[in-house]
Parts: structure tokens; C-alpha cells; sequence
């Protein structure tokens, strides 16, 4: 589910209370091209929201749309689907370069046994994806080394602020980026919504992951008494 910003929405119908979108301009999901989504006027309603769905004018594929309606809220949040855009790292892992495929596959099985609830392999599985993510970085460094005498070494041979330093280029005063944000040139709907998107990148990256990291060590730590 990718949330469509109120921006990329190029005209609205009326349904009900609700102000819903007729049109938007976004990336299809399926052929990831730039187009304008016509969107049915035929909803499936619930208790929630209305389903509907548009075919892409350039791949012709039927994707799906959810608008969220809110108590007494006339402009209901809408969401396309997307699969690639989901949060659970099963559905993201295959789409990101670089992953090494080892480590795809170990994930996956290990997915895979925890939903059997065959915990035995569930065990030996997370080993193993443990190792993996460890001997991605680690490299021979890894080898013979006891899993908490790896996580050790992992910092001298990560560097987990380049994706956030990587990013300072872009903001430089004589850039163009640089020029919108100090609204001395505008940002089109397109800029708007990737700008909306590293926004999210970032905060989760800096702030969401790692406190949902240290919730769940707790959790274990809590479990291990
Ligand atoms: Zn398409």
C-alpha cells in the first residue's frame, strides 16, 4: 500500500460526504511508468472505506485502490496498492539490489518453517539468516567467529551512515532541490511525493527501526529471565 498524496490527485468526485479522487497521476505498480489513473466509480463499500480499481493506460494491468474514510472527514486517505511497497521485508527483500541470494533464500525458509510453527527449524533457519546478513559484511572476517564476536566486528566494517551522509550532495546550496526547499523554486507533484518518501526513508531508518530493534530485544531479554 503506497499512500497517494492529496498533490498527485487531478480531480475528485463526489460520493456521498466524501470528496473521493476521480483521477491521479502516480507510478504503476506493475509497470512502474508515470501515468494518470482513471479511477472506477463503481466502489466496493465497507465499514472502513471504498475499494475500487483503474486500469493503467500504458500496461492495461487492473490495479486496486483503498480510500480510508475517517469519522466526519470529508477527504478520506487514499492508498494504491503495491505490492513491491509493502513493509514486510519477504515482499521487499527480492526487489532491492544487491541482496545477496543466499540470504534471500535462507530468509524465505525461515519464513516459511516459523508459519508451519515447526520451531526446531525455526531455530536453525534464524541461524542461519543471522549468519548470512553477519557474512554479507563481515566476509571472511566472519569465518570461525561465534555469532556475538561477529556482531562486535560489525562496525568496522558497516558504514550505516552512508545512506543519510550520501544524501548531503543533493541538499548543497547551488542544487536544485536545495532552491525548493527555500521556496525560491517550485516542486512539481512529482518532486513533492519523492521528497515525501525520503522523508519517510529517513525517519524510519533513523528513528523507527532502531526503536523497534530495541523493543524487541527487550521483549527477549524480558522473555530470557
Ligand atoms: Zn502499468
Amino acid at each position: 500500500m503506497r499512500r497517494i498524496f492529496p498533490g498527485s490527485i487531478t480531480s475528485y468526485s463526489q460520493f456521498g460526504h466524501l470528496k473521493v479522487p476521480k483521477s491521479l497521476n502516480n507510478v504503476c505498480p506493475a509497470c512502474k511508468e508515470k501515468v494518470e489513473f482513471v479511477l472506477k466509480s463503481t466502489y466496493q463499500s465497507s465499514k472502513h472505506g471504498l475499494m475500487t480499481d483503474s486500469a493503467c493506460p500504458s500496461c492495461k494491468n487492473s490495479i486496486p485502490f483503498i480510500i480510508l474514510t475517517k469519522e466526519n472527514d470529508t477527504h478520506p486517505d487514499v492508498y494504491i496498492y503495491d505490492p513491491h511497497q509493502s513493509t514486510d521485508a519477504l515482499s521487499q527483500i527480492e526487489h532491492i539490489p544487491g541482496m545477496p541470494e543466499e540470504l534471500i533464500r535462507a530468509y524465505k525458509s525461515a519464513v516459511s518453517v516459523y508459519l508451519s510453527k515447526e520451531n526446531l527449524a525455526t531455530a536453525v533457519l534464524a541461524k542461519r539468516v543471522l549468519e548470512n546478513v553477519l557474512k554479507n559484511f563481515l566476509a571472511d572476517k566472519a569465518n570461525g567467529q561465534p555469532l556475538d564476536k561477529q556482531l562486535e566486528l560489525l562496525p568496522e566494517h558497516i558504514n550505516l551512515v552512508k545512506s543519510v551522509t550520501s544524501l548531503s550532495p543533493l541538499m548543497a546550496s547551488d542544487k536544485e532541490l536545495h532552491r525548493m526547499l527555500e521556496l525560491e523554486a517550485e516542486m512539481d507533484d512529482e518532486m513533492a511525493e519523492l521528497v515525501m518518501n525520503l522523508l519517510e526513508d529517513l525517519i524510519q531508518y533513523l528513528f523507527v527501526l532502531p526503536g523497534k530493534i530495541e523493543m524487541t530485544k527487550e521483549q527477549i531479554e524480558k522473555k530470557l529471565i
